[in-house]
């Protein structure tokens, strides 16, 4: 059967593609290589002047980019454009220090002279999700060119439309030919390409399933790899939080691209004294959001981005009420619709506390001490973020340390930042995106000694 896209909002045919053939991509693998060695030896001063055509075209494609990306799969319009222009803002962020960051480091040693030189590694496979189908690719694949890298992706074979618009935003930036190339394939493809001796590294973000796969096929190569995959993100709110700055947040933590971040707060945990209030306005404000047509301006919620996915939503909800939890609001799917949703009663053994849930379901929960609160944090397989809520500022940064988090943010929701390094411990990963860490991921740091 041919593989299609399909629009999770009225469940129509987008289009129907074939994935390329082994032949095909070994072919595009040679190509890669070919562009690798002329693009790996071009100053980084030059590398970085066809960003600034890309951020160009990024701006003049935005509204298509937009909705293509709200059309396979599902998001309301407003965040799609916001996550194009977030695209120029990493583009920006790298112009303006990717030539700090590549420097040559002088290093004081024993030698009469002794740095590091950061080389290009070669051709960088990604292997990428659907849930930010622009962003995604953009952060593993903006640092890595720059770098003097090229890249091959594998896009999710649900936004074969969205992958397709990424490969020609290079053409159009006229950056030199197949700098970035968009490869069709299925999941079962990839193993042949990362086994191909042409692929350097590899960088996937997705679920742990698809990463424990990647990451081994790699590893038994020696070949390295970076993992972004999921979190479960507890939203935490101290004794003595603010809830005119909790509750705004936490709707956005949780609801925002329908639930379908990696980073989305997934776990609300609120300290017993404010539950009831918390709650209360919670509920309201949750209430208040749109669900509708994802293209429609105005909609805050559109469908999941596969009907799969709303099932799987389902039974996480529906197994937790049996085991004792209660919802108060939402709780019902309507083909890749799924409302939003809380839930309290919910305990630590239950799917909606020890499992991601990649929608917009949010469980609350409370804790009578912080000790309790870390506890519960921290009790679960992944470590991506946490967001922490209190006045005491002095007082948390002396606790840091007891989070096993790839991020902690107080008073604010785990975003991604170009600026800040972003990526977790457990499983929810190794390695690093963005910043100076996420440019080096796929580099040599090549040690130069002179006597
Ligand atoms: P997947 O992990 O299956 O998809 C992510 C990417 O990996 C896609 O390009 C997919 O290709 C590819 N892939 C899947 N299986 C393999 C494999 N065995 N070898 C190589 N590549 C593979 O995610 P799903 O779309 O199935 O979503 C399931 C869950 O994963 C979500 O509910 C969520 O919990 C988590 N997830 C986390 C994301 C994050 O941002 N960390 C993003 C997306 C999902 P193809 O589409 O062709 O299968």
């Amino acid at each position: 059967m041919m593989p299609l896209t399909t629009n999770p909002y009225d469940l129509s045919t987008l289009s129907e593609y074939q994935y390329y053939t082994d032949i095909q991509v070994n072919q595009m693998l040679e190509i890669s290589q070919k562009s690798f060695r002329k693009w790996g030896k071009t100053p980084l001063k030059k590398r970085v002047k066809f960003i600034k055509n890309l951020i160009f075209v990024l701006t003049k494609k935005q509204h298509l980019l937009a909705e293509k990306c709200s059309q396979e799969m599902g998001k309301p319009l407003k965040q799609a454009i916001a996550e194009v222009k977030k695209c120029s803002l990493l583009c920006e962020f790298y112009l303006e220090h990717a030539e700090k960051f590549l420097q040559d480091e002088k290093i004081s040693s024993d030698a009469g002279e002794s740095f590091v030189t950061h080389e290009p590694l070669g051709v960088i496979l990604g292997v990428m999700p659907w849930n930010f189908p622009y962003w995604q690719v953009f952060r593993f694949a903006i640092p890595a060119i720059i770098a003097g890298n090229t890249v091959v992706v594998k896009h999710a074979s649900n936004v074969a439309e969205c992958a397709q618009l990424l490969e020609e935003l290079f053409k159009e930036a006229e950056f030199p030919e197949m700098i970035y190339q968009n490869l069709q394939i299925s999941g079962s493809q990839v193993k042949n390409v990362i086994e191909n001796p042409i692929i350097k590294g590899v960088s996937l973000t997705g679920s742990e399933k698809a990463g424990a796969t990647v990451a081994s096929t790699a590893a038994n190569l020696i070949k390295k790899s970076v993992l972004e995959l999921g979190g479960s993100n507890a939203f935490i709110v101290l004794e003595d939080a603010d809830l005119d700055k909790a509750v705004p947040v936490a709707v956005t933590a949780r609801m925002q691209n329908t639930g379908q971040s990696c980073i989305a707060a997934k776990r609300f945990l609120v300290h017993s004294s404010l539950y009831d209030e918390f709650l209360k306005r919670f509920t309201t404000e949750v209430k208040k959001l749109k669900s509708g047509n994802p293209m429609d301006e105005d909609t805050d919620i559109g469908p999941l981005a596969r009907v799969d996915l709303a099932e799987d939503i389902e039974k996480q909800v529906n197994k937790s009420v049996d085991m004792g939890a209660k919802v108060i609001i939402g709780g019902r799917r309507n083909n890749a619709f799924y409302e939003p949703t809380i839930v309290v009663n919910v305990t630590s053994d239950m799917p909606l506390f020890n499992e991601e849930v990649f929608g917009p379901v949010a469980p609350v929960i409370a804790f009578d001490s912080f000790e309790e609160a870390v506890k519960l944090s921290n009790y679960s397989d992944f470590g991506l973020g946490v967001n922490i809520f209190t006045e005491d500022i002095e007082g948390i940064k002396e606790k840091i340390s007891l989070f096993e988090e790839g991020a902690v943010f107080i008073n604010a929701m785990v975003k991604s930042d170009p600026a800040l390094p972003f990526g977790g411990v457990k499983k929810s990963g190794f390695g690093r995106e963005l910043a100076e860490n996420g440019i080096k991921e796929f580099v040599n740091v090549k040690t130069v000694y002179i006597a």
